[in-house]
C-alpha cells in the first residue's frame, strides 16, 4: 500500500511523498521549540505559543492516528518578478498553497479509502484529517522524520537534488503504515544563508529549530507583524515588500531547482509586470484584482500598503 500511495501523490503533481511513524516527537525537538518560544523568538505569533502538547504529540490533534504521510509541492516558479524590482515571495506567486495542496490532499486520501476497500477493509475508518500549514503540527520534523529532506538552517525543509521551493502537506491516518528512513542534515558547514540574510534574523546555533529569531525576519515583519516596521529594520527589509527568499536563493541545494509544472503556481502577466510607480499607485480595488485568491490576503491592503511605503522610504535612504 506505500509505494501505491507514493505513486500516486507524484500522479497527482506531489514532487516527494514520504511516511513517518505518529508518536509524540522526540525530547530533544520538544526542549528545542520551548526554548524557542522562551526566548520570544516568535514575536507576535502567538499562536506557536498555544496548543503545545497537540504540536508535540499528533496522535492527540487526531486520536486513532498511526500514521503520517507528508508531501512536498514545488512552488519554484519559471519566470521571476526583474532582480532590480520590488519583490514578492515566490510562494506567493500564484494561487493560495493552501487551498491547492488540501484538494489534492483529498484526492489522494481519497484513493487511500479506495485501496482500504479493495482490500476489503470497509468503512467507517478512524479519523483522518488533511493540514496544509493550518494546524499545531511541526510539519518539517514530519517531513524530516518521514525521510523527504532535513531541515536546513535556514529553517527550510531541503530535499536532495531538488532544494527547499516546496509546501508542505500532510495526512494523520489511522493506517499503520510502513515508515520511511530520515534523514541526516547535509549542511555541514556551509552558512551561506545565514550571511545572506538581510536582517540578521539567523544565527549560527547548533539546533536548527532555534536559529530563526522571527522578529528581525522580513517573512514575518512584512506579513504577520501587524503593528510598524521599526526603522532599525525596514532598511534593511529593502524592496521585498511580501515575504523574502533571501535565505533560499543563497542555498547551494536550490540549485537543483526545476520550475513547477502547477499551472495554480504560475505568476500573472500583471503581477510580473508590476513596477515601483505601480506599486505606489495600487488601489485597494486594484490589489484585490491582482491578488484574487492568492496567498497575499493574508496581509491585506493595509499590510501591502504599509510595506510599500516602506520600501519607498528605504529606497529614498
Ligand atoms: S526569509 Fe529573509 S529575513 Fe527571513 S531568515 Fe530568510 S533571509 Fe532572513
Ligand atoms: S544555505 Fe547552507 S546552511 Fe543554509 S540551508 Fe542551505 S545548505 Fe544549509
Amino acid at each position: 500500500m506505500e509505494s501505491s500511495i507514493k505513486s500516486k501523490a507524484l500522479e497527482l503533481g506531489f514532487a516527494a511523498c514520504g511516511i513517518a511513524k505518529a508518536e509524540a516527537v522526540d525530547d530533544d525537538t520538544r526542549a528545542a521549540y520551548e526554548r524557542w518560544i522562551a526566548e520570544n523568538r516568535h514575536g507576535e505569533m502567538d499562536y506557536l505559543a498555544r496548543n503545545m502538547e497537540l504540536r508535540f504529540d499528533p496522535t492527540l490533534l487526531v486520536p486513532g492516528c498511526r500514521s503520517i504521510i507528508v508531501t512536498a509541492m514545488n512552488y519554484y516558479p519559471a519566470d521571476h518578478i526583474p532582480d532590480d524590482e520590488w519583490q514578492i515571495a515566490y510562494y506567493a506567486y500564484g494561487r493560495d498553497y493552501h487551498h491547492v495542496v488540501k484538494e489534492r490532499l483529498f484526492q489522494l486520501l481519497a484513493y487511500m479509502d479506495g485501496l482500504r476497500r479493495e482490500q476489503g477493509e470497509l468503512p467507517p475508518y478512524g479519523e483522518q484529517r488533511v493540514f496544509v500549514d493550518s494546524a499545531p503540527v511541526l510539519e518539517r520534523y514530519w517531513a524530516v522524520r518521514a525521510g523527504l529532506g532535513w531541515e536546513g538552517r535556514n529553517h527550510l525543509l531541503i530535499i536532495p537534488g531538488m532544494g527547499s521551493w516546496f509546501f508542505l502537506g500532510l495526512i494523520l491516518t489511522d493506517l499503520p503504515l510502513r515508515p520511511d528512513i530520515p534523514l541526516s542534515s547535509r549542511c555541514g558547514t556551509c552558512h551561506r544563508c545565514v550571511d545572506a540574510c538581510p536582517t540578521g534574523a539567523l544565527t549560527l546555533r547548533a539546533d536548527v529549530t532555534t536559529c530563526l529569531d522571527a522578529r528581525g525576519c522580513v517573512s514575518y515583519l512584512t506579513i504577520e507583524q501587524k503593528s510598524p516596521i521599526s526603522s532599525g529594520f525596514s532598511s534593511r527589509v529593502g524592496g521585498r515588500i511580501y515575504g523574502c527568499d533571501s535565505c533560499q536563493k543563497a542555498c547551494p541545494w536550490n540549485r537543483f531547482a526545476t520550475p513547477t509544472a502547477e499551472p495554480a503556481f504560475r505568476p500573472s502577466s500583471a503581477l510580473l509586470g508590476m513596477r515601483r510607480h505601480d506599486w505606489q499607485a495600487l488601489t485597494p480595488e486594484a490589489y484585490s484584482s491582482l491578488f484574487s485568491g492568492s496567498a497575499v490576503k493574508r496581509a491585506k491592503y493595509d499590510g501591502l500598503r504599509r510595506n510599500i511605503d516602506a520600501a519607498a522610504q528605504s529606497d529614498e535612504n
